[in-house]
């Protein structure tokens, strides 16, 4: 077992870097919890709680989750009992405003960049397939030649839309314009671990452990 301590870990990486899987194996690993913003927003929404419908209003509109209603989500959650040992925060900060604003009650130990080159993430998004029925996922690779028939239903293996070259790369430009300056930021005040994630899921696993 680590020397667990007080991990106050933030998971930065675009879609592809593997981001989402270091999330889960840190959280074994540390016995912390991931907190997701994302999910505390849906998980209120879920609830039909006054901020839920809020929430809702701002999502049905495309627009961002004000700050104040994402720091408040936050800082009840990491309040719970089991974050008392520390967490991993996932999707949050998304500005620099939100990172300064978190110097004063997230105090976060470390930050943890997971890097990865465009064409490379937009290879390993586009390489998803998903069935048109039900939620079963997999990758081009294991599809095969005449493998398009899903495996659980009658449904068949598509390319989402949202896995699309074009797709991916403006979800990746718009990653980098709002997250670069953040990463910028961290890396001024001396936080940031940058990773590579063009390696495997176990090498940087490794790194990252080996950071902590
Ligand atoms: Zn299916």
């Amino acid at each position: 077992m680590p020397d667990i301590g007080e991990h106050r870990l933030i998971l930065i990486g675009p879609q592809g870097s593997g981001k989402g899987t270091q999330g889960e194996l840190l959280q074994v690993y540390l016995q912390i919890p991931t907190i997701s913003t994302g999910q505390l927003c849906r998980a209120e929404i879920e609830k039909g709680t006054d901020i839920g419908k809020s929430i809702e209003g701002f999502v049905h509109d495309g627009a961002l989750v004000p700050d104040a209603i994402v720091i408040a989500l936050l800082k009840e959650r990491i309040r719970e009992y089991d974050a008392q040992e520390g967490f991993i925060i996932d999707g949050f900060p998304r500005t620099v405003e939100q990172a300064r604003d978190a110097e004063g009650w997230l105090h976060p130990t470390k930050v943890i960049v997971i890097e990865i080159s465009k064409k490379l993430a937009i290879d390993r998004m586009s390489a998803r397939r998903a069935c048109s029925q039900c939620r079963y996922k997999t990758t081009a690779s294991n599809v095969g030649l005449h493998g398009s028939q899903c495996p659980r239903c009658p449904g068949k293996l598509i390319q989402r839309d949202d896995d699309r070259p074009e797709a991916i790369q403006k979800r990746l430009d718009m990653y980098s314009a709002v997250t670069e300056p953040v990463v910028e930021y961290y890396k001024q005040t001396g936080l940031a671990e940058r990773f590579n994630g063009s390696l495997s899921i176990p090498l940087v696993f490794m790194e990252i452990a080996h950071v902590l």
